[in-house]
């Protein structure tokens, strides 16, 4: 039966296997540290699977993004038409921003979260510095790309992309053929991000159990509040808000896509990193949404790096919650220095997993909330960081369709087949036609001249 389920349904089964075992490990308190299963099975054998699962999905997101998005700038051809849809996605993306830090205000104020609790923080928590935004933009600029590549600059990487991009278009016809050749290197990495997509049950299992089975379920019972209405904020942004701005502005079903991200979702979840999930979201919004490559090869990285809707709820919320312990009043000029803090946070930090709260301590310092009030939400954030990046994926593809439908760069009878993108699956052999292909393609040197009709 597992050898013919479809990819979405065992990596769904894979979750839920390592949801229900890593809190029945918790729960039963078979964690205890130094033991035999904490030892060798959580941070043991699980803790190598998840790795490497998510090492190879990191592996992929330099060369793809770079490779991806020279291929995008050959493919809209245009520059003026670049800045259109830069521009254009730069303020949806702010916007969405916007209206999740609105909602988890008003939701966060409407509940009155944390009034009358009396909690004691753990003095642990110390904040690291946020990148001085000032830094974030002049190092938009890489001085050496290839260190900008080794440490995944991602702002930077979409810079020298586009760069090199407008430059081919500029030499014109000559560079046809090595437009050509990246175009069949992007096509070969995408079938590296297929090849690790099938393996993703068995790491999505591994991470999920481990993550599960080190949560604090008691500290989530005592900060209920905090954790309702910030999942109550994350759901309604996400599943009504989104959901809205995409039918308003696509026309596009809601039901569909919802459905083709629920890969993606998972994905996020379980690395809490927007940045390693962009191979995935990447191939899901090309392959099984028909966004075409020249809008989706910059939306999505550009998205991971800068829009976080998740972080902004979390943010929000948290702001909420501290300020109503300590019995600190926000006016309205601290909402507004929130909202604003919370937008520009996100431009200059990655999706990594735990990043929200770097830039957390950077919002309370500007509105003059006490940073070690952290040091009380740390405890439930492991679980929290999972679902804001669930969050924050989704709005990076909603915003992605939008964009790329508005520009007419979509291919609707994809978004619409629900199969589309699945067949890729890889089996551990090439198939016949793709091995005629290959004798054929280096006897008679027509390498790469049909890819381009290929079926996915
Ligand atoms: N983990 C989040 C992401 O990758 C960022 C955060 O909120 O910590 O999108």
């Amino acid at each position: 039966m597992w050898k013919n389920m479809g990819l979405t349904g065992k990596i769904l089964i894979a979750m839920l296997l390592g949801i229900v075992l890593g809190l029945f490990i918790n729960y039963a308190g078979l964690n205890a540290e130094g033991g035999f299963i904490d030892t060798y099975i959580i941070n043991g054998f699980l803790a190598i699977v998840g790795k490497l699962f998510v090492n190879s999905l990191k592996m992929l997101v330099v060369p793809l993004v770079l490779i991806s998005l020279i291929c995008g700038v050959c493919g809209i051809g245009d520059i003026r038409l670049l800045g259109r849809i830069g521009t254009k996605t730069f303020l949806i993306y702010m916007m969405t921003t916007a209206l999740a830090i609105a909602t988890a205000i008003g939701l966060g104020s409407l509940f009155g979260i944390g009034k009358g609790m009396d909690l004691v923080s753990d003095t642990s928590f110390e904040s690291k510095e946020a990148p001085p935004l000032l830094d974030v933009f002049s190092n938009i600029v890489p001085s050496n790309p290839i260190s900008a590549m080794a440490n995944g600059d991602m702002l930077s990487i979409i810079f020298f992309a586009v760069l090199i991009g407008i430059s081919i278009l500029m030499v014109g016809k000559p560079a046809k053929g090595l437009v050509q050749s990246l175009e069949l290197i992007n096509e070969v990495i995408l079938k590296m991000v297929t090849i690790i997509m099938n393996l993703a049950p068995y790491g999505v299992f591994a991470l999920l159990t481990k993550a599960m089975s080190e949560l604090g379920l008691d500290l989530i019972v005592s900060l209920f509040g905090y954790v309702a209405v910030l999942v109550g904020s994350l759901a309604f942004h996400f599943f009504v808000t989104m959901m809205i701005v995409l039918k308003l502005f696509s026309g596009l079903s809601i039901k569909t896509f919802l459905a083709k991200m629920r890969e993606v979702q998972i994905f996020a979840f379980s690395t809490s990193s927007s940045n390693a999930t962009i191979p995935v979201t990447l191939r899901t919004v090309t392959k099984r949404m028909g966004v075409n490559n020249s809008v989706a090869s910059f939306t999505v990285p550009f998205g991971a790096t800068i829009n976080m809707d998740g972080t902004a709820i979390m943010q929000g919320t948290a702001t909420i919650f501290i300020a109503n312990l300590y019995g600190i009043d926000l006016g309205v000029t601290e909402y507004l220095t929130v909202i604003l803090m919370s937008v520009l946070a996100s431009i200059g930090t990655a999706g990594v997993p735990g990043v929200g709260l770097i830039m957390l301590s950077m919002v309370f310092a500007q509105v003059g909330l006490p940073i070690e009030g952290i040091g009380l939400i740390l405890g439930v954030d492991r679980l929290l960081d999972m679902l804001r990046t669930a969050v924050n994926v989704g709005s990076d593809a909603a915003v992605t369709t939008i964009v790329a439908k508005s520009e007419g760069k979509m291919d609707v009878a994809i978004y619409n087949d629900a199969n589309a993108g699945t067949k890729d699956v890889f089996d551990g052999h090439i198939d016949e036609d793709n091995e005629r292909n290959f004798s054929e393609i280096f006897s008679d040197g027509k390498m790469g001249s049909d890819y381009d009709d290929r079926p996915d």
